[in-house]
């Protein structure tokens, strides 16, 4: 990016992304290359931003990169350093989302002076929402930058910040501060990035999926059934993708009802997973439409040769980001010593629980 105020006419620069994603660093970044040019700066933080105590003269990133800043408990106070100090040429703000609407208005008031602003804020709060007042200052910027810290889970690029409280995601509506619990944040993807509800009832999807034809899924499932039997409420949809006659949007309303009202979905499903259900769209496609709620199990005949379709199914599962519950060999063959401990190897290597029915 091309940033000089070569003419005074104003800009307005945000800073935005989850949190770990570097905004402060490259506020502090932006600034400290204005200083260099000896342009005269001012940065600004929230009173309230205590992460660091003690430290209240400094912005701090979370890699202790460090510039000067004023505590600001509102906007007023940047509004007084303006008013006499009217020959600043570089406002920095951090952590802009805990300013509320007037620091919008504020910007705007700066760049129609002619001066550069640098603003760094959260883009979302740990919902997925959008953070007031980011969104406005955003869409009124001559240029935005969106940063993105990496996913704690999977180490793709992160999307939004996840919170943990007492060590699982936080529900919606948990209050801001309580005392007793313990509470932080990690970067997440969208796929991980989890969102409790209370009044939400929470429904186990289950995916049963073969190595091959006639594995014995049905042997599987009703074993699944039996363990699951008198604990939950469960129900048994079926897929045939074989004969591509699959209605969808019917599908769709099943699960979605099956949702409302049992505690366990187990959806058997005849035919592969890269299979067409309907043109290009296949099994996979469908299990990434419910992965934050389902997991698959794999049945695989124990026989010879079966690891490598193990291994190809298990793959394409994890490189799109399915949860996979188990892998469970049908003990078709009487049970073949060396056979039994490559199981157990890929297992362990697959980091997937397995066992014989
Ligand atoms: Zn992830």
């Amino acid at each position: 990016m091309n940033l000089y105020l070569s003419n005074n006419s104003g800009i307005l620069e945000v800073v935005t992304g989850s949190m770990f994603s570097g905004k402060s660093e490259e506020l502090i970044r932006r600034l400290r290359r204005a200083k260099y040019a000896k342009q005269k700066t001012a940065v600004f933080k929230p009173a309230i931003d205590k992460r660091y105590e003690g430290d209240d003269v400094n912005i701090v990133s979370h890699s202790q990169n460090k510039i000067e800043a004023i505590l600001a408990k509102d906007v007023s106070v940047m509004e007084e350093y303006l008013e006499n100090n009217p020959d600043i040429q570089v406002i920095g703000i951090d952590e802009a989302q805990f300013f509320g609407e007037d620091v919008v208005a504020f910007c705007e008031k700066c760049v129609k002076l002619g001066k550069r602003v640098v603003v760094a804020g959260l883009d979302m709060n740990f919902r997925g929402e959008p953070y007031e007042p980011m969104p406005r200052l955003m869409a009124t910027a001559d240029y935005v930058d969106k940063f993105h810290a990496i996913c704690t889970v999977c180490g793709n690029p992160a999307y939004v910040t996840q919170r943990i409280i007492n060590g699982e995601p936080a529900y919606y509506d948990d209050p801001v501060l309580f005392v007793g619990t313990t509470e932080s944040y990690e970067a997440r993807c969208r796929r991980h990035h989890i969102v409790k509800y209370r009044d939400k009832k929470e429904t186990k999807i289950y995916f049963v999926v073969g190595t091959d034809i006639n594995v014995g899924k049905e042997h599987a499932e009703n074993e699944y059934i039996f363990e699951n039997k008198n604990k939950q409420s469960m129900k048994i949809l079926k897929i045939n993708n074989v004969e591509d006659v699959l209605d969808l949007a019917q599908l769709r309303r099943d699960i979605k009802e099956a949702t409302q009202n049992h505690d366990v979905i187990v959806i058997r499903v005849i035919g592969g997973i890269l299979y067409p259900l309907k043109e290009e769209y296949n099994l996979l496609n469908l299990m990434i439409e419910y992965r934050k709620e389902s997991e698959v199990i794999v049945v695989a005949e124990n026989r010879e040769g079966i690891l490598n379709h193990v291994y190809l199914t298990i793959d394409v599962l994890h490189r799109n980001n399915i949860n996979v519950k188990e892998v469970i060999y049908i003990n078709k063959n009487i049970e073949n010593a060396e056979e039994a401990a490559n199981i157990s190897r890929v297992s362990q290597r697959l980091k997937i629980p397995f066992r014989y029915l």
